[in-house]
């Protein structure tokens, strides 16, 4: 079955289960879930020999969040194919960690060629850090969406000035111990990587050192959300769809998007292992075209519907449509008595936002990434300093090949000037500046350096 008999598969099938809907069925053409532009196709290009991929299959991996929606469109809208990668397999993964090892196995042992990543994941595996040294060269392709993530806060903390700064809940979070007889308990699902990244720098940016006044753990997305329900676990570092669900399921209530955090902040990354780029160079950019194109078709809002029809899909995150819809309108209750938010640039972006480019991975954006690793000592002994870091950039980073796919599928109006973003500048008025990360590092109160 094709991809396009295979949707209208389980259309029928799912409307079987609803006499009216088969009725319908019946009389006339069913309308497909998000119109026809959730299941056209569009047409493959005569490719000349120089980009004729050396091979048309590839295994990537996804976590079902938002930030896979442009490799879940390139492969069902047809991008993938388009550039002659009409075997793509996108393979849902149970965890982070689970990509992590099924790259290291690789798609001949049936793991994963690559896919979806925190950062700094690609950087990790590749020296090995999170692989119990296991060290396999990773390059980063491209930047697969920007914002949608968030800080989501129990219930039971309502009221206590635990917004964007809170630094004036500083004492109410760091006197839990006494108060409740444990520490303030806030979760992440990957140690050392985006998540938590986040909200160390919230916390910190409040006064909260997140090694010594709380207890911050990994923990599966389910069990905190339980644990948020029951009053034994009080923040959680996540994407959407979940921000939603926390606030319209009357779990908690968003403190911060990540949007107010550092807006238009480096989030999830393309990369794929080194061995496979560099015997598949021409399969690898006919990839990021097909990524490029999904990216520009998702941020267009005449396709949201049927990106919210494809993406919410059994196959894919297997959630109901109006789960999915708000985030990607950047529609958001906050909660805990807070304005909502409704801000096309304060969501999830995939192609452009206020800035420049959303795809292209700028090596500063890395760069803050393994920095803030220095600031909490993660890799003491392997990252210690910034010389280090950019080491590890330039042979991981591989923005060369970004570039050279979106000149040859005609997006070079959208090339930046520079493997540099400039001075970033956070809520709390820090900034990064990627020719001075030491100048950030000092001007850090909370840190481990
Ligand atoms: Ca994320």
């Amino acid at each position: 079955m094709n991809r396009f008999s295979r949707r209208k598969f389980l259309y029928t099938a799912g409307a079987s289960a609803a006499g009216a809907v088969l009725l319908n069925a019946c009389v006339g053409n069913p309308p497909e879930p998000g119109g026809e532009a959730a299941t056209e196709q569009v047409k493959p290009v005569d490719l000349s020999p120089e980009m004729t991929p050396e091979t048309t299959k590839v295994v990537l991996g996804y976590i079902p969040i938002l930030e896979s929606t442009a490799l879940i469109i390139a492969q069902e809208k047809g991008f993938f194919a388009k550039y002659g990668m009409n075997e793509v397999q996108v393979s849902k993964q149970a965890s982070w960690a689970s990509a992590r090892d099924n790259v290291i196995i690789g798609s001949e042992g049936g793991g994963i060629d690559g896919g979806q990543w925190q950062m700094p994941m690609p950087h990790l595996i590749s020296e090995g850090i999170i692989t119990n040294g296991n060290k396999l060269p990773m390059y980063l392709l491209a930047q697969l969406s920007t914002q949608g993530n968030g800080i989501a806060t129990s219930g039971k903390n309502q009221g206590k000035g635990l917004g964007l700064d809170i630094s004036s809940a500083a004492d109410y979070v760091k006197g839990y111990a006494k108060s409740e007889g444990r520490k303030f308990k806030a979760a992440h699902t990957f140690p050392q990587v985006n998540q938590d990244f986040w909200i160390r720098y919230w916390f910190a940016a409040g006064g909260v050192d997140p090694d010594t006044d709380i207890d911050l753990l990994a923990v599966p997305s389910a069990e905190t959300v339980q644990g948020m329900r029951n009053g034994t676990m009080d923040a959680f570092s996540t994407g959407d769809p979940w921000p939603y669900r926390i606030v319209t399921d009357e779990i908690g209530f968003m403190s911060a998007l990540t949007g107010e955090i550092w807006k238009f902040h480096p989030e999830e990354y393309l990369a794929i292992r080194a061995d496979w780029v560099d015997k598949n160079p021409k399969a690898t950019k006919a990839l990021l075209k097909g990524v490029m194109e999904a990216q520009q078709w998702i941020d267009d809002p005449a396709n949201t519907e049927a990106v919210v029809a494809i993406v919410s899909g059994r196959n894919y995150l297997n959630v109901p449509p109006d789960i999915i819809r708000p985030p990607y309108q950047s529609n958001y209750k906050m909660g805990d008595g807070k304005p909502d938010i409704k801000d096309k640039m304060m969501g999830p972006l995939f192609w452009k936002d206020g800035i420049g480019s959303v795809s292209y991975p700028y090596k500063s954006h890395d760069l803050w990434f393994l920095t803030e690793g220095i600031r909490w000592g993660f890799h003491k002994g392997k990252i210690d300093d910034i010389d280090t870091a950019k080491q590890i950039i330039d042979r991981v980073n591989r923005e060369d090949i970004w570039k050279e796919a979106a000149t040859e599928a005609g997006f070079t109006a959208d090339i930046p000037a520079s493997t540099s973003r400039g001075v970033e500048t956070f809520f709390d008025g820090k900034k990064f500046d990627p020719e001075n990360p030491e100048a950030y590092l000092n001007s850090l109160e909370i840190k481990k350096v």
